[in-house]
């Protein structure tokens, strides 16, 4: 019979990514309950690092799991047809919770301890793939942490019945309301709705704007002019940002000013960014290569505003590459925006952990007594090294449970 007041489980020889010295790690009942000399944390398993650095788990902030994994219903040529592919997807949600139980269990394999995921609910879908997707993610609520926005569409103007369905996802446990703003002529009236609406209901905020290069941030724009208005009080997001690089430096700096003014969060979405854009309703463009870009991080963390990243769409209609590994986004942002300085990679280190965390509101999260025990242990001498490169996780813990890493790897 175990001992109740000794861990479940004990990491030894773990190195805090912030310390010199490797510990020990004791864990019980799904939290860290301390840290010590291996001599003096008794009992539980044991798994025995030999000096790996532990970072907290990760946190994916921005996936669309009601449309990933289909990317064999089509290749689009454009950004019209990945949305004409992408609305029969979600109009047949037959596989749907297949997809999303192998999605879950491959983001539990790169050691993701939660997830923001946007769903689409226009006409005809919405509430009933809301529930299929919850259905599909209870066998992992013990290890990842599911959290839904409401995505109301990013073409078309929203009729009654998807706000509808928008009002009925918040009451299914949608903790955001989202949808584009890029292909909207004026995303101003839709913006004030979804600000309304989310007012009304006490949630959050989390929408896709400027997801484009042409000189202009109207999108941005709308946001910030609502929150001025408004006075929201809940969290807010906005994705992808792209052409906030391309506008004059003064304007730029004048809307930066406003994000860190108003704690705005920006995920900067570098993987479909980079394979979308250069497309339009014609088609890839003959001329090679195509501009692209992501949103200006560094000038963001820079001044100060808190900057995220994700890896968006993984093999759907929209971009058909990527797994869900958060390793693989934060890797290609580091190229992507060519982070270099020290504050630069800081964010790297934070943008799928503590400020990912920060942004969805995560309760008990970080490598410290009484957090979730939610570990990821990497074989690699620095901070650098980890996080500019894909690695294999060495060792992975989701509340409490062991996911990746050998018991028998040594025992003191
Ligand atoms: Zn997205």
């Amino acid at each position: 019979m175990p001992d109740k007041n000794l861990p479940d489980l004990v990491i030894d020889g773990a190195r805090p990514w912030n310390q010199a010295e490797a510990v020990s790690i004791a864990i019980q009942g799904g939290r860290i309950t301390g840290f010590g000399a291996a001599q003096d944390v008794l009992g539980g398993t044991r798994i025995d690092l030999g000096n790996m650095a532990v970072y907290p788990a990760f946190v994916e902030p921005h996936i669309h799991l009601d449309k990933a994994l289909t990317q064999t219903r089509g290749r689009a040529r454009s950004i019209s047809e990945a949305a004409s592919i992408s609305r029969d997807v979600l109009r047949d949600g037959e596989a749907l919770e297949g997809r999303v139980s192998i999605l879950l269990s491959e983001l539990v394999r790169h050691g993701v301890c939660a997830v923001r995921s946007h769903v689409n609910v226009g006409p005809g879908y919405g509430p009933e793939t809301i529930d299929r997707i919850i259905r599909a993610a209870a066998p992992y609520r013990d290890k990842i942490e599911l959290q839904l926005v409401a995505f109301a569409g990013s073409d078309v103007k929203p009729g009654a019945s998807t706000w509808r369905n928008v009002a009925r996802a918040i009451e299914q446990g949608c903790i955001a309301i989202g949808g584009g703003t890029s292909r909207r002529a004026d995303p101003g009236p839709f913006v004030t709705q979804v600000f309304d609406l989310a007012g009304e209901k006490g949630c959050d905020v989390d929408l896709h704007v400027d997801e484009h290069l042409e000189p202009h941030c109207h999108g941005l724009e709308a946001v910030l002019n609502e929150m001025h208005r408004s006075g929201f009080s809940g969290r807010v997001t906005v994705g992808h940002c792209c052409s906030l690089g391309v506008v004059p430096p003064s304007h730029r700096s004048e809307l930066i000013e406003q994000l860190r003014e108003l704690d705005v969060t920006v995920i900067a979405l570098p993987l479909t960014n980079l394979f979308l854009q250069g497309r339009s309703d014609a088609g890839l463009s003959n001329a090679f290569p195509s501009p692209r870009g992501v949103t200006p991080v560094r000038e963001l963390v820079a001044a100060g505003v808190r900057v995220i990243t994700g890896s968006d769409n993984i093999q759907d209609p929209y971009l058909p590459y990527g797994n869900g590994d958060p390793m693989i986004a934060l890797m290609v942002l580091g190229i992507a925006a060519q982070l270099t300085e020290p504050a630069e990679l800081d964010c790297l280190r934070t943008a799928m952990t503590s400020s990912a965390a920060t942004t969805l509101g995560l309760k008990r999260y970080g490598l410290e007594v009484g957090c979730k025990a939610d570990l990821v242990g990497f074989d690699q001498p620095s901070f650098a090294h980890t996080f500019t490169m894909p690695l294999s996780r060495q060792l992975v813990v989701l509340g409490g449970n062991l996911v990746v890493g050998d018991p028998q790897r040594g025992s003191p």
